[in-house]
């Protein structure tokens, strides 16, 4: 079927040996050699096998189906990217995160990485600023039954206080400093993930572990991460009603 989840795909065939490949079987390739790639870099195997069983074509826009299992980020809309699948996987293995754990995610986007933590913890609780990307990784959640994700719209830095604390915080953008607020709602013992640094600059992944008196902070790779912004976007005027 020339078809991902209702959608056509608009794929060449690649030519391979004597025969040609179709669109489907042209993306398992790619999604082979991806998943070749990813474990050269990342050893945890439940990791590996919630990216495996994710299909990130569902959470790419149209134009860029056919880059799907490439290892890059891609527009998803509203000025946004749906993130590296290397970056997902390795932020995904840091937060070292097992099905009791409550987690909650800044920067739905595309809702893949939050698709990604679904298959690996007890329930992810999802925060994004742009409705318009919200509502469509809503749809995607509802499509593939995924029945442990809740979303929110609003200003990640204030977190989710009603649900706290959390056992780990993964952040998707990058913001200039370590949120206070979202420190406070991390479990004693839990773990923050986050890219730090200014747009467009040197960016690292930080990962952060709250002790009862202090936090203790590690850098683990350099990043490109899009930036996280204070507050909701501006929504465009309503049309006058005559
Ligand atoms: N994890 C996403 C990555 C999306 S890019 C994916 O795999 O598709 C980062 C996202 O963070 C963007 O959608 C952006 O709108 C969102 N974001 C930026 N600042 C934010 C904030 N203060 N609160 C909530 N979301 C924010």
């Amino acid at each position: 079927m020339n078809e991902v989840f209702g959608r056509m795909l608009p794929l060449g065939g690649l030519a391979e040996g004597e025969g040609v490949l179709s669109p489907e079987d042209h993306l398992k390739a790619l999604k082979a050699r991806l998943q070749m790639e990813l474990r050269r870099h990342v050893s945890d195997t439940r990791v590996l096998s919630a990216l495996e069983r994710i299909p990130r074509e569902f959470f790419v826009a149209d134009p860029f189906l056919h880059h799907s299992y490439d290892n890059a980020a891609l527009p998803i809309g509203c000025g946004q990217t749906i993130s590296q699948p290397l970056v997902v996987a390795r932020m995904t293995q840091d937060l070292d995160i097992t099905d009791r754990h409550k987690v909650l995610e800044i920067g739905t986007g595309s809702g893949y990485q939050t698709a990604v933590l679904s298959r690996l913890c007890r329930r992810v609780y999802t925060v994004e600023r742009h409705a318009p990307l919200l509502k469509e990784a809503e749809a995607r959640f509802a499509a593939m039954t995924l029945r442990n994700v809740v979303t929110r719209e609003g200003d990640g830095h204030k977190g989710w206080p009603e649900q706290a604390p959390f056992e780990r915080i993964l952040v998707t953008a990058a913001a200039e400093d370590i949120p206070r607020r979202l420190v406070d709602q991390l479990a004693v013992g839990g773990l923050m993930v986050l890219p730090v640094g200014r747009e467009g600059g040197d960016q690292e992944v930080i990962r952060v572990r709250r002790h009862e008196t202090h936090i203790q902070t590690e850098s683990l790779f350099p990043v490109r991460f899009v930036p996280m912004v204070e507050g909701l976007p501006d929504r465009p005027p309503r049309a006058a009603v005559w």
